[in-house]
């Protein structure tokens, strides 16, 4: 079992990279935002309570977040070989509450993989991804926003994983495959995995 956190501010390129990760490593894709976009797709409660924090660019509440997520472990997740977590956590109690769920489930967070981009790329990244695809929260204003909650909120997490001897810097400028190319040498020290593909 492996059980990767793929960390990095808005437009990081954390879905890019997740995509191949679950094609090289076999491990199970849970994306906090893409479980929430979903919810609001399809006009849930819980799409309705998630669009009202997401289109302001705040996070959710860490309860709501967290039991989604304790939820998905016990149902898509369960009984697979790992999962890589993709935008969660976001904060320090999401973390801690992640680090206790694997436990409670004899298991653990093997390497957390944080993806560094300058704030200038980022915006400019949402800005054209907002353009191609129609992202309701890829505007400037909402992007402005998350960027200031991605520094007060999610990037002391950071330093929180640099002292559990978990993170791995990558430095997620340049090309889509030199990017991955360094996450899997970075993996590859810090947990012995190796990709499935060359
Ligand atoms: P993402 O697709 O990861 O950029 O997430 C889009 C939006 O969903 C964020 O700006 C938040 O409003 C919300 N969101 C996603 N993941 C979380 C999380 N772990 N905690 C709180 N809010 C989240």
């Amino acid at each position: 079992m492996m059980n990767i956190i793929l960390f990095g501010g808005p437009g990081s390129g954390k879905g890019t990279q997740s995509a191949r990760l679950i094609d090289n490593y076999g491990l199970y894709h849970i994306s906090s935002g893409e479980i929430l976009r979903d919810h609001i797709k399809r006009g849930t409660d819980l799409g309705r309570t998630a669009d009202s924090y997401i289109s302001k660019g705040h996070l959710i509440p860490d309860d709501l977040m967290i039991s989604i997520i304790e939820h998905t472990l016990d149902t898509e997740a369960k009984d697979k070989k790992g999962v890589i977590f993709d935008g969660f956590p976001r904060t320090i109690p999401q973390a801690e509450a992640l680090a206790d769920l694997l436990k409670r489930r004899n298991s653990d967070v093997h390497a957390v993989i944080g993806l560094e981009v300058p704030d200038e790329e980022l915006t400019a990244r949402m800005l054209n991804r907002g353009k191609e695809t129609g992202r309701a929260d890829d505007n400037p204003e909402t992007i402005e926003k998350r960027l200031k909650v991605y520094h007060e909120q999610t990037q002391p997490l950071r330093e929180h994983y640099i002292k559990k001897g978990q993170y791995i810097p990558i430095d997620g400028t340049g090309q889509v495959d030199d990017i991955f190319h360094s996450i899997r040498e970075g993996l590859r020290e810090k947990t012995g995995a190796e990709a499935s593909k060359s």
